[in-house]
């Protein structure tokens, strides 16, 4: 075996994947959309972490043209950078058995479904359209639900290889990021139409998820990473994405068994559904 550090397709060491290599701190951690925004953060920042993972997939649409990333990825041997288009659910299969080739009989610990739209210009009542709403439902809701699908066998493996450990980020865990603007509770301004709607089913969905997969010991979580300066939140946010994504990380690291299921901010604060 087979992946490679870089690029899906070169070659590494096969001792790289034996079992024991990363004795007993074998970690995974993979997210969606890493080329930009607030993924390309979340891999800068756990690649420095204290406990950062032994193995980092970063799934983009175009590896080829994610320059950052490679250039992570050359000062980063633990970091593998994938090709994923989420829309393209004829891949997943393949997608999931590359996953598996670099993670091994550990499985995988983490799984981040970052990547995500928001089609501005077709956000008011009167510009949506069938293929907005459709399209932004595809991305953000049908894409993260799929992909948990297809990386359960491995998520599972993690849970249960780390049988001693209580349900969270160090053993197995789906992170959804979704959005305030998500929230029903919350909505007194309306319009983002598609966006709004997609974010409100992903966290139905995290719920659901939280009854199917707990049992077998996968956490899962809505986060709001709150209004961000990125392509997606624009320059008026109030948020950098460091201070975004040091808070982000800080709630994930300190996830407690009992915050299985919940919409967390952030700041670790509860998010209103
Ligand atoms: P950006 O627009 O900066 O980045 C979005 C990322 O998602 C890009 O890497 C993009 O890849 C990727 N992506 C989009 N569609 C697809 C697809 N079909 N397949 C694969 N990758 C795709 O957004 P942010 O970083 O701000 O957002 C990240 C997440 O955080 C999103 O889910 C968003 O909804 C959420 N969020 C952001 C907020 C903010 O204020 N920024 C607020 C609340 C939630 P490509 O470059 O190829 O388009």
């Amino acid at each position: 075996a087979v992946f490679a550090r870089g690029s899906a397709g070169l070659e590494r060491p096969a001792f790289f994947l034996q079992e024991g290599h990363f004795g007993n701190t074998m970690s995974s951690v993979l997210i969606t959309g890493c080329n930009r925004g607030l993924g390309l953060e979340l891999v800068r920042q756990l690649l420095l972490h204290p406990q950062a993972p032994s193995v980092l997939i970063a799934t983009c649409r175009k590896p080829e043209d994610a320059h950052a990333l490679q250039t992570l990825a050359k000062a980063h041997s633990q970091l593998y950078v994938l090709k994923l288009e989420v829309n393209d659910f004829s891949s997943y299969d393949a997608f999931a058995q590359t996953v598996k080739s670099i993670v091994g009989d550990k499985g995988l610990n983490v799984l981040i479904n970052n990547a995500g739209i928001l089609l501005q210009n077709h956000s008011s009542f009167s510009n949506c359209t069938v293929e907005s709403l459709t399209d932004t439902y595809v991305t953000n809701t049908v894409g993260p639900i799929m992909l948990v699908k297809a990386l359960r066998p491995l998520l599972k493996l993690a849970a249960d290889s780390n049988a001693d450990l209580p349900m969270g980020w160090s053993r197995a865990a789906i992170i959804n990021m979704s959005s305030g603007l998500g929230s029903v509770g919350n909505n007194t301004l309306g319009s983002y139409f598609g966006y709004r709607e997609s974010k409100a089913a992903l966290n139905t969905a995290t719920r659901s998820m939280s009854y199917e997969l707990g049992p077998q010991n996968i956490f899962v979580l809505s986060m709001h990473p709150g209004w961000v300066q990125t392509d997606l939140g624009t320059s008026q946010a109030p948020l950098t994405v460091e201070q975004s994504i040091s808070g982000m990380l800080a709630v994930f690291f300190s996830m407690k068994p009992e915050q299985h299921g919940a919409f967390l901010h952030w700041d670790g604060k509860e998010g209103i559904w």
